[in-house]
């Protein structure tokens, strides 16, 4: 009987553990996936302007997201007529 109540004490000590760890590397995990699934937008721009961005640029961030264009590469914005910030300093 003592075996069986230690392990069922271990199951649920072990489970709390695999919750906490759980929560703990999910913000990471999501992070990660997201810089991941982030690599096709390399630049941001305005469908209001002709600038591209760093994603992470501050002019970037303040674009509308119904306005937001992306793109995949410099060549691809300046494909489609977009220069680099003057900001944020894109490879042009
Ligand atoms: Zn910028």
């Amino acid at each position: 009987m003592t075996k069986k109540v230690s392990l069922i004490a271990l199951a649920v000590v072990l489970s709390a553990a695999i919750l906490v760890l759980g929560c703990g590397k999910s913000p990471q995990a999501q992070g990660r996936a997201a810089q991941q699934s982030g690599q096709s937008v390399m630049y941001v721009g305005s469908a209001n302007s002709n600038v591209y961005h760093y994603p992470t640029c501050a002019s970037a961030q303040r674009i509308n997201p119904s306005n937001l264009v992306t793109f995949s590469s410099a060549a691809d914005a300046q494909a489609k007529g977009y220069r680099p910030c003057k900001v944020c300093r894109p490879p042009y």
